[in-house]
């Protein structure tokens, strides 16, 4: 099915990619009354806030996922399950997986980020990205069947960022809760973890992770998979290539990090190498001035932000005025980030809280992290599920 082009007295919003941004826009719907606005996503949302504690075991399914679908036919949005796979910018239409082709007005993009993984070898460990978000939970129910087996799996979790911390916690706490033992091992081809945390932090991190016999290497550069682990060079050798070395493992995370979404080459739309879509500060693609571009996917040209949910949502307020004023004419608002107030990592039965040069770890950082992701959760997302 080919959608007709809009008709002439009623611009089409096509919003592509169910994200946390476009999900903000839904409630909106009503700031855009002339145009038929349309929602394209192939799956579910799903809140990352709770993408850890997921995996570890503490989160059902259900807590963070959403129905675009119900959730756009509520507002006024028309869903449509589908994947994006290429633009023609100039004739303003959107190409799908499926063939189908959408003519629109005005485009907005939100199509979050992907977690590079080098391809699995056969035989070899099992590999996980960690995004999409239910990679991890495929993970968590993998895990769970070798445990109720009586198997004590070997997990290297590649990345010594805050994923790769939280995500190396989490399967800890998932072996203990179903009283299971796995071998986890955390590699960082840093010298370091978590780059920029104050060095209090990263002391207490470390202990914290010896306690919960979770090993760390530092210096480890891992290239890929080979039957039954991880092929790497160390970090500071010479020697590239021809000094390969192997770590056993039967199961491999890949989280050291998160990159632009597969395909986005194919839109046709400038982009920034290793960062996503190039945006103006007001969120417009350079040269396309009815593309717009928001969340994980896009990057500001004139700086560069980390990959945060509350960045998104500041987003969210100012794409949704300048949509509006794309439609009706008006001026467009500059996109200026605002200052992340604190950062705190899930694991699992503690909590790391991280504000500048400033620092706390413990269980009420823990609690603290669960009630602001409740908050922003129900605040944000969870009430427009109500019918
Ligand atoms: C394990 C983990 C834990 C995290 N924890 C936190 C945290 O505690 N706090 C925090 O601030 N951030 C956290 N993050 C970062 C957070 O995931 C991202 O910043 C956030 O999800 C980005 O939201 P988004 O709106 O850009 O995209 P997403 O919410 O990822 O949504 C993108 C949407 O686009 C859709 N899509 C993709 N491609 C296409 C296509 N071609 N066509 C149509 N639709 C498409 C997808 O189906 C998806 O629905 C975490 C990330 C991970 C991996």
């Amino acid at each position: 099915m080919n959608s007709p082009s809009p008709r002439a007295e009623r611009p089409r919003l096509l919003l592509v990619g169910a994200g946390h941004v476009h999900l903000q826009l839904l409630r909106q719907r009503r700031r855009f009354p002339q145009a038929e606005v349309m929602l394209v996503d192939p799956g579910g949302f799903w809140h990352a806030g709770v993408a850890a504690g997921m995996l570890g075991g503490q989160h059902g399914a259900s807590e963070g996922r959403l129905d675009p679908v119900r959730l756009a036919t509520h507002h006024g949005v028309t869903p449509i399950r589908g994947r994006l796979v290429s633009l023609d910018p100039e004739a303003k239409r959107a190409h799908l997986e499926d063939g189908r082709t959408l003519a629109y007005s005005l485009l907005s993009l939100n199509l979050g980020s992907s977690s590079p993984c080098p391809p699995p070898s056969s035989p070899g460990p099992r590999v996980w990205a960690i995004k999409p978000i239910p990679r991890l939970l495929a993970l968590r129910h993998c895990l769970e069947r070798e445990f109720a087996r009586g198997r004590s799996p070997r997990i290297v979790v590649v990345g010594g960022g805050a994923s790769g911390v939280e995500v190396a916690c989490q399967l800890r706490g998932l072996a203990r809760r179903r009283g299971a033992r796995a071998e986890i091992l955390l590699v960082t081809r840093d010298e370091r973890l978590l780059e920029g945390a104050p060095a209090g932090a990263v002391r207490w991190l470390m202990r914290h992770l010896a306690r919960r016999e979770i090993t760390v290497r530092f210096g480890v550069n891992v290239g890929g998979h080979a039957p039954g682990g991880v092929t790497f060079t160390a970090a500071d050798h010479g020697w590239g290539e021809d000094s390969l070395q192997w770590l056993a493992a039967d199961h491999v995370v890949h989280a050291a990090g998160l990159a632009p979404p597969e395909g986005l080459e194919r839109l046709g739309l400038p982009l920034i190498p290793a960062r996503g879509l190039a945006v103006e500060e007001t969120l417009q693609s350079p040269g396309s001035p009815d593309v717009f571009a928001a969340g994980d996917c896009a990057a500001l040209m004139h700086r560069v932000l980390p990959k945060l949910i509350l960045h998104d949502l500041h987003q969210a307020a100012v794409l949704a005025d300048n949509l509006s004023a794309r439609l009706t004419g008006g001026p467009l608002t500059p996109y200026v980030p605002r200052q992340v107030a604190v950062t705190i990592l899930d694991l699992g039965d503690q909590g790391l809280a991280i504000r500048g040069r400033h620092w706390w770890g413990g269980r009420l950082a823990l609690a603290w992290k669960r009630r602001l992701d409740r908050r922003l959760f129900d605040k944000h997302w969870r009430h427009q599920q109500r019918p």
